[in-house]
């Protein structure tokens, strides 16, 4: 059977301005199915994922692309129900960089949507392959949107959760969101062969290559202009550069923007684009070199 007939698409009914038209639950496989993202904990979504197998059939396994609650509060229910063995790269604060451990133990918290509960039964690793519900799927380690962020390739096609989506850019919010790493990661994706992504919220990624170019280029033209209103002051903190860039955005998005742009400022100053003012990172000072 091809691959694409192995796929089903389950969506939750938690449409908001975070989750898109809701998250996506993929089951994936025949007979022994295996569920990628089980999604919010909502008893709606918990009977559709029930509701979408065949007579006979059962889950056996669960994958979680990341420990945030719009893909991984449903696990432990449908766990107890079914007996599958939960499948995931780590728990919430896995899989971050030197820097943004830094920043977490500077008290900065994440975005509020961490699942601190979440546990695998098995982690797994960059390159890893395993055989699920009659399929090979690789996983691949893409730290950006959250150190713990894996996608699954099931040959040519990816579920590549939150790292790439066709609705929306991805949250980068530190210290789980890491800009250095989420552009290292689209770069070494964006070097394979794909013919599409199936994302974790919204429509899938028909052209994969073009959509990871754009998504590069937004970023790279939200640098540009960081580095340029950099230079006009004297020292700005992250807050203070969003209030200059992000001017037409509406005051309750200025927080996720200033985080974006505190994203941007960190991944700079590792690259000695820009200095930082000594002190705690989430109100340091930056200046332009
Ligand atoms: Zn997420």
């Amino acid at each position: 059977m091809p691959t694409k007939d192995l796929i089903r698409l389950v969506r939750a009914n938690n449409p908001s301005p975070l989750t898109g038209s809701g998250t996506n639950s993929y089951l994936l496989g025949r007979g022994e199915v295996a569920v990628i993202d089980p999604g919010p904990d909502l008893d709606s979504h918990f009977a559709a994922l029930f509701a979408a197998l065949e007579p006979g059939e059962r889950i056996t396994t669960i994958l979680v692309t990341h420990a945030h609650l719009d893909h991984s509060a449903l696990v432990p229910r449908l766990k107890a129900a079914t007996g599958a063995e939960v499948l995931a790269f780590g728990p919430a604060h896995s899989g971050r960089s030197a820097i943004m451990s830094e920043l977490a133990g500077q008290g900065l918290t994440g975005s509020e949507g961490a699942d601190a509960g979440f546990q695998p039964d098995l982690r797994l690793t960059d390159g890893e392959v395993v055989s699920i519900a009659g399929l090979e799927i690789e996983t691949l380690h893409l730290p950006g949107h959250m150190g713990c962020h894996v996608g699954f390739a099931a040959g040519d096609i990816l579920f590549s959760g939150d790292h790439v989506m066709q609705w929306s850019s991805t949250l980068v919010s530190p210290p789980d969101g890491d800009m250095t790493a989420y552009m290292a990661t689209l770069g070494a994706l964006a070097r394979r062969k794909w013919s599409r992504f199936l994302p974790g919220h919204g429509p899938e990624v028909t052209d994969p290559v073009t959509r990871m170019a754009e998504l590069a280029e937004h970023r790279l033209l939200r640098e540009r202009a960081i580095l340029q209103a950099l230079r006009a002051v004297d020292g700005a903190t992250a807050a203070e550069l969003a209030k200059l860039i992000y001017t037409a955005t509406p005051p309750h998005l200025m927080y996720a923007a200033s985080r974006n742009v505190l994203a941007h400022l960190i991944d700079l100053s590792c690259r000695n684009l820009v200095h930082m003012s000594p002190g705690p990172l989430a109100t340091a000072s930056f200046h332009a070199p």
